[in-house]
């Protein structure tokens, strides 16, 4: 019998270019690569979700720089990335499988935080 609900892809590779973006690479060869201002401004936490649904910005906040860089990354787990902004923001954890399943949909789905 085949398993009608096969294993999630797995990152394999994750490419951090701190000023510009980052690239996923997944175990079927699937390369996903984020522009940090897409990411920055599609934070996945409860507070930039917050202003999101309110129809506002999440970033950049008014007055805020638009330039974004990261100033530290970490892994969450096996499921995703923990990153730290230069604004100082860094309650966002970035799920895996959330990243391909919203760069598949060419990011016009929001960005949750779910595994
Ligand atoms: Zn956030």
């Amino acid at each position: 019998m085949t398993d009608p609900t096969p294993a999630p892809a797995q990152v394999v590779d994750v490419t951090i270019e701190r000023g510009t973006s980052i690239a996923l690479t997944f175990d079927d060869d699937l390369v996903c690569t984020f522009a940090l201002t897409d990411m920055r401004a599609n934070c996945p936490c409860a507070t930039c979700r917050g202003f999101r649904e309110r129809g506002d910005v999440a970033w950049p906040r008014p007055g805020q720089s638009s330039e974004i860089a990261i100033r530290d990354a970490s892994f969450a787990g096996a499921w995703g990335l923990s990153i730290s902004w230069s604004d100082g923001h860094d309650t966002g954890i970035y799920a895996f499988a959330s990243l391909r399943r919203w760069w598949l949909a060419n990011m016009s789905e929001p960005l949750t935080d779910e595994a």
